[in-house]
Formats: structure tokens, sequence, C-alpha cells
């Protein structure tokens, strides 16, 4: 990823570019997997807490990143796979590795789902697994 992905991405959005905004999408964008706040703060620690939050909210509002509740309850964020498109849907599954302990977008037939609950009416997903991740179940 060069540089002047993260920064056509964020003017498409109409999201003016700063130093921070860039740092947090060049990390999002990098990685495959889930970060939260806490990860964030730890991984860009020139960084300030507040002005990490406010670039989550800002890029979830925007459609670049979607929000994830583990089952712990812990917050995180993952990159939307189709954030070109401002009304694409994010739902898909999401894994908690028990061995390195990231949050990783599991894409599902969840589509097929909600065609077969006939007797409810669904607004919503979410699918939470717990497990071993591809790169940690790869390790021998
Ligand atoms: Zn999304
Ligand atoms: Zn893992
Ligand atoms: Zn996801």
């Amino acid at each position: 990823m060069s540089s002047s992905t993260e920064t056509s991405l964020l003017s498409k959005k109409g999201i003016s570019v700063t130093p921070i905004r860039l740092l947090v999408l060049k990390t999002f964008l990098k990685n495959s997997q889930a970060f939260s706040l806490k990860d964030l703060e730890e991984k860009l620690f020139f960084s300030e807490r507040s002005t990490i939050f406010r670039t989550l909210q800002l890029f979830e509002k925007k459609g670049i990143l979607h929000e994830i509740i583990s089952s712990d309850g812990i917050k995180s964020y993952a990159l939307c796979s189709d954030s070109e498109h401002e009304n694409h849907n994010d739902q898909h599954a999401h894994l908690k590795c028990r061995k390195c302990n990231s949050v990783f977008c599991v894409s599902l037939d969840i589509e097929h789902f909600f065609s077969a609950s006939n007797d409810y009416q669904v607004d919503d997903v979410q699918i939470f697994i717990n497990g071993i991740c591809k790169a940690c179940n790869s390790v021998a």
C-alpha cells in the first residue's frame, strides 16, 4: 500500500488528511485483523488516546471501519471490505483467536440465514466465533 492509496481513500470519503488519520488507516490496511482502541494506543504510542478514538469514530461513520463487539465485551474495529460503496453491508462473522488474541473478519453465508428465518424479522446479525486463526492454526 502506497501512502497515496490512503490519501485517496480519505479524500474520496471527504475526510481531510492528518498524520494520525493516515497512520491509523495505514495500520488497518497493513494488517488483516481488527484492533481495539487499546491495541492502537499500544501500536501508535506517539498518539493521544482521544485523538485515536475520534479517528475511529469518524472512520466508522464514513464506512471505512466497522465495529465489532467480541464475546468478552471488548470493542474493536476492522476495515470494511467494501468501503468504496456508501451502503455496503458488514454482515459477516468474526473470530477471536485464543492463541494470539486477535479478532478477524470471517465471511459466512449470512444471506442464507436471513432467507431461512421466516418466523423472525432480522434486523442485524452478530456472529462471534471463538477459536484459532489461520496463521496460528498453520503453526504445528
Ligand atoms: Zn462497513
Ligand atoms: Zn491467532
Ligand atoms: Zn468484520
